[in-house]
């Protein structure tokens, strides 16, 4: 029998997708609202009519059919948020003007393409503007032209056609522009980088609405902020330019472990993981689902050739015998669904469901209701750790279900110095993921690792709770990434609770 997908999605697939319904109203008939720091800003019915006007794609307002659908991210706490507008802008001439619209009318702008912010942040009150009808992947040799409204499920599908590839995340709805300009871990990043690192150039449009080719030669540090300086900061991404690498078969495979051997498997893992060989990725998971009792410990993985010899190898660095183990070769792309949570499905399954850009009629991918925090390891955890962290799990299961994965870096990540990308945790062993509906369950945890991790997160799992976030996401990039902000959008166009000043 074919096991579920491990990853995010799939680790989280008993967690409540609560959907809130509300109302759609039509729009007040004069809205006041504040603007990127410029509160008092006015904006008419007749200015919202005139936008689609000049628009190729299409603008969505409260009261039209489709807003109650448009509105939405991936994670259904957010549904409730009301943007005055949804632009599915088609070319980036649309996004030019939905900015020009934004500035002149002070209206807030949230930029969006697979609207999996954990914080939310891809949406807001004001203009919501939406790439996803730029969604063109187009292989040329050994490099692709990418749409930047494009969802993983269609790069890995359309790639793997001409038997290439990129480095990206697992989740097959999360967007090729939010998951690169944070940087993008996946499977294949021990082996070829992360997403960010294979990237040549990438197409622009800054907040004074030019459209600007920003490589190694021009807008260098655009170029290199665009890199893992996250999502939603210096402009809007519109087209990226990758180099692809030439795929065969992988082998998916899994361990697990009884419970009780947990603490050996964390500490051989964690030693064994990062300095394994490039061609070999893995994922530690603990879960907790009250419904299944005993928590569990596994370990997930993709081996670009045979897996077995990895399997001994990591069976001999925790010294335990998995309780059982499983491994499959599969071609790329059927590979890269298992992973995502949607396997045995077809390309249009694995998308959620409508038909507003980047979703499918026949669209089957669920939307999941979860928290998140994370760590970036630069040591192993220590024993006194590793206990803290079990101990988690074996506490309180009033709180439902809960995971912590441990994503294995290290290979091509870190053979780039933290200063030549955005992305700074170069020199990291694994990236540590908390996952949880409950908030409290979730900053108790993070507050137990802080001794031992403290002062480390990834920017693409955002976290609108952290403390000192910008040094933790961005370390020494920080004051770079600060210039690079006030040189392209000194009027602070792009904002959030947490984008760069
Ligand atoms: C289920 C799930 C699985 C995940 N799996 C992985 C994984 O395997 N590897 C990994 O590295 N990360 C993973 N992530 C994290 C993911 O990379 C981030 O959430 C990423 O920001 C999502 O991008 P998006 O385009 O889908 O989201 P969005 O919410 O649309 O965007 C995220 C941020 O980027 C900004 N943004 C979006 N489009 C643009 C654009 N065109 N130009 C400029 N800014 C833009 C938004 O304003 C927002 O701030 C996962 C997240 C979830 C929820």
């Amino acid at each position: 029998m074919e096991r579920r997908a491990v990853l995010r999605a799939a680790a989280l697939g008993g967690l409540a997708a609560a959907g809130c319904s509300d109302e759609d109203r039509p729009p007040p008939t004069r809205a006041t609202r504040p603007a990127a720091g410029r509160p008092g800003a006015t904006v008419t019915p007749a200015d919202w009519n005139a936008l689609p006007k000049h628009l190729t794609g299409r603008l969505v307002r409260p009261g039209d059919a489709s807003y109650s659908d448009a509105r939405r991210l991936y994670i259904p706490r957010y549904d409730g948020i009301r943007p005055l507008g949804i632009a599915y802008c088609a070319s980036p001439g649309d996004v030019s003007t939905c900015l020009a619209f934004a500035a002149k009318n002070r209206v807030p702008v949230a930029v969006r393409c697979g609207g999996h912010s954990y914080a939310g942040w891809s949406t807001g009150t004001g203009l919501v503007i939406d790439v996803s009808a730029m969604s063109t992947v187009t292989p040329d040799g050994d490099r692709a032209t990418v749409g930047a409204g494009t969802r993983l499920i269609d790069l890995y599908d359309r790639l793997a056609r001409e038997g290439v590839s990129v480095p990206a995340g697992s989740c097959p709805t999360v967007g090729v522009a939010g998951l690169t300009l944070g940087g993008g871990l996946g499977v294949t990043s021990r082996a070829y980088g992360l997403t960010c690192d294979v990237l040549e150039s990438i197409d622009v449009v800054t907040a004074d609405g030019r459209i600007r080719t920003c490589d190694a030669n021009r807008d260098r540090d655009l170029f290199w902020a665009c890199r893992g300086g996250g999502g939603g900061n210096f402009g809007v991404a519109v087209s990226f330019a990758f180099r692809t690498h030439r795929v065969g078969d992988v082998t998916p495979f899994s361990l697990r472990w009884p419970w009780s051997r947990a603490s050996e498997v964390v500490r051989g893992w964690q030693r064994w993981a990062p300095s394994a060989p490039d061609g070999v990725w893995t994922s530690l998971q603990l879960n907790s689902r009250p419904s299944e009792g005993v928590p569990s410990v596994e370990v997930s993985g993709v081996a670009l050739d045979d897996a077995g010899p990895y399997l001994d190898r990591l069976t001999a660095a925790t010294g335990v015998d998995p309780g059982t183990s499983s491994a499959r070769t599969r071609t790329y792309m059927d590979a890269m669904k298992f992973m995502g949570g949607c396997a045995g499905s077809t390309v249009d399954q694995c998308h959620g469901q409508g038909s507003l850009p980047g979703q499918r009629p026949g669209g089957t991918f669920p939307r999941t209701d979860y928290n998140g925090k994370s760590h970036v390891a630069y040591r192993p955890l220590p024993d006194v750790a590793i206990g803290a962290l079990l101990r988690r799990f074996e506490q309180g299961n009033d709180v439902g279900d809960r995971s912590v994965l441990m994503d294995a870096m290290g290979g091509a990540i870190g053979r780039i110095r933290p200063g030549d990308t955005a992305f700074p945790h170069r020199a990291a062993l694994f990236c540590v993921q908390y996952l949880a509906p409950d908030n409290a369950w979730l900053d108790g945890t993070h507050r137990a690792m802080e001794p031992y991790l403290g002062g480390t997160a990834y920017v693409n799992y955002v976290d609108s709770g952290l403390k000192g976030w910008a040094r933790a996401y961005y370390g020494a990039n920080l004051e770079r990434l600060a210039k690079t902000k006030a040189a392209y959008d000194p009027g602070h166009l792009f904002t959030f609770p947490q984008a760069i000043s």
